[in-house]
This record gives structure tokens, C-alpha cells and sequence, in this order.
């Protein structure tokens, strides 16, 4: 249930938000001017080297994490009829 409840947050995460999550440090959060060819990066704050994609797995799951403390938002399915 509570693997559940946490996969449900990570998604709602990742279709209601649109955030720069490949682009954001996960150690320090600074926001990096990247183009998509980009696939590693060094943190100019921090000194982080990234991954692209692993980065934003790490900030998905971050921020599903501190949805998911928060409490899950409520999702209403309305049938058109
Ligand atoms: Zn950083």
C-alpha cells in the first residue's frame, strides 16, 4: 500500500509538473542552462558531475517523495456524457 501511495505521487508528480528536472542540481539545486545534446554535466555551483538522465530520475523521485509527505493530491476522473 504504501509502495503504492508513493508511485502514485511520483506520477502525479511527473504529469501535473512542469519542471526543469534534468536541468536542476540534486545536491544543491542550482539551474543549469543546458542544451538537449547535453547528456553530462558539472554543476557550476557545486561541482557536481551529472548524469542527465539519472539527475532527473533523482529530482522525480525528490520531489514525488516530498509530495507524497505532504499529502497526495485528490484526482477526480470526470466522465464526459
Ligand atoms: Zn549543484
Amino acid at each position: 500500500m504504501m509502495v503504492d501511495q508513493f508511485l502514485w505521487a511520483v506520477w502525479i508528480n511527473l504529469i501535473l509538473t512542469n519542471t526543469a528536472s534534468s536541468k536542476t542540481c540534486s545536491v544543491c539545486g542550482y539551474k543549469a542552462d543546458l542544451t538537449l545534446e547535453i547528456r553530462e554535466w558539472e554543476c557550476e555551483n557545486c561541482h557536481t558531475i551529472h548524469d542527465r538522465d539519472i539527475n532527473a530520475a533523482i529530482n522525480i523521485r525528490d520531489q514525488g517523495i516530498m509530495k507524497y509527505r505532504r499529502g497526495l493530491p485528490e484526482v477526480k476522473f470526470v466522465r464526459n456524457v
